[in-house]
């Protein structure tokens, strides 16, 4: 377990890292600090230059500028043998003729270690990675889900102060992505390995990650913890791929309020000037519908939630087991619909069901606005 001290002192510190292939720009301008023990994902959509920063950091695609340091030592130009980690494909790459023992021992045997140390070790390891029985067979015996836990014992078999997983979740099936996920994170925090792992799953990375690097175009677009993320995306961007999110063309009227249409909505302050044009986001499950009890209570309150309402009729309902997912429009939002998740408890007890119209409030701070020039890639 890493102590609250450790977890600050930063472990591996990217600078100004650049990167192309020919005249493709795939990495610009990367910087950032992985602390000591953090579990730290990046995320991003297909082509936004996840692997390429991961393969920088293992030396396998070397940067075309910039600087990698790892334990306060410059790695930026050392070659991966030289580098202290193990890592773990998505396609396993266990070696095909060799037994699950030998997989194991691969790194131990090359590091020159006594056989009884490496005996004792692959032990260790198997029944770390919950598979103590199964060192004599070969890969091909075991299922994918066995085989990405071999890989992942032969990666931190040498004690490697950085552990890198490159979408180590994303050949196996989704009943056993979730188990293995659970499983990757108890390790991590039981042996308290610097861990980077690439994923295209947001919920893998809400799931596993201390923090998320979220990267689009080859640039990163934030950094934070998983509810930094989710709670207060910093663009556009981050507020679209991260979870789902309504969203709507807008005016602003002053620094804390927006119209859509004719109405008048209170949102989180904003710099940004008079009738400038902006998208303001709100999340699904953030559209609270409003009985007619609460209503005249918020009329005779003259509570904010009764101010930030907007009439919506239900044009669709969808069950979802735990919830509903309403589709709503509004005479004030134009065209777009807008997503509400409803609780079964509220569908029951307001009547929701196609056809009706009610009031949605949207707490002023859940609604966040951006430009709109600020387009979304
Ligand atoms: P994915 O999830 O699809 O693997 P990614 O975010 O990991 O995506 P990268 O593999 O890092 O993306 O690739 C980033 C960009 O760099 C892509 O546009 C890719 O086509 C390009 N690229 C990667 N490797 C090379 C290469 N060896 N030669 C030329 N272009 C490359």
């Amino acid at each position: 377990m890493v102590e609250g001290n450790k977890r600050d002192q930063t472990f591996l510190k990217i600078s100004e890292l650049w990167k192309s292939f020919g005249n493709f720009v795939a990495l610009q301008d990367i910087s950032l600090e992985v602390h000591e023990g953090e579990f730290v994902c990046f995320l991003g959509p297909s082509g936004c230059g996840k692997t390429t920063l991961l393969r920088a950091i293992a030396g396998l695609d070397v940067q075309s500028r910039g600087e990698i340091e790892q334990g306060a030592r410059d790695i930026s130009s050392l070659p991966p043998a030289e580098r202290d980690y193990g890592i773990v494909f998505q396609s396993y790459a266990l070696f095909p003729n060799l037994s699950i023992n030998k997989n194991i021992a691969y790194g131990l045997e090359n590091a020159g270690q006594s056989k009884a140390t490496i005996n004792a070790r692959v032990e260790e390891l198997l029944s770390l990675v919950g598979l103590p029985d199964q060192g004599k067979k070969y890969p091909a015996q075991l299922s994918g889900g066995q085989q990405q836990r071999i890989a992942l014992a032969r990666a931190i078999a040498t004690e490697p102060g950085l552990l890198l997983l490159d979408e180590p979740l994303s050949a196996l099936d989704a009943k056993v992505r979730v188990s293995l996920r659970h499983q990757i994170k108890e390790l991590q925090r039981k042996l308290g390995v610097t861990t980077i792992m690439v994923t295209h799953d947001q919920e893998e990375a809400l799931s596993m990650a201390d923090r998320i690097v979220v990267m689009n175009q080859g640039v990163i677009e934030q950094i934070g913890t998983p509810i930094e993320i989710y709670r207060d995306p910093k663009t556009l961007f981050v507020a679209d791929f991260i979870g789902e999110m309504n969203q709507i063309s807008a005016t602003v009227s002053s620094h804390n309020t927006i119209s859509f249409g004719t109405q008048l909505i209170e949102c989180i302050p904003h710099t940004f000037e008079p009738n400038a044009q902006v998208i303001a986001t709100v999340r699904p499950e953030d559209m609270i519908p409003q009985s007619e009890s609460d209503r005249s209570s918020a009329v005779s309150d003259n509570s904010a939630a009764h101010e930030n309402a907007l009439e919506v009729v239900i044009n669709d309902m969808e069950f979802l087991g735990s919830y509903w997912l309403a589709t709503l429009t509004s005479s004030e939002t134009g065209d777009a619909t807008l997503n509400a998740n409803f609780s079964m408890n509220a569908v029951r007890r307001m009547d929701l069901e196609i056809g009706k119209s009610l009031l949605i409030g949207i707490p002023a701070d859940r609604l966040k606005v951006f430009l709109r020039s600020e387009s979304v890639h």
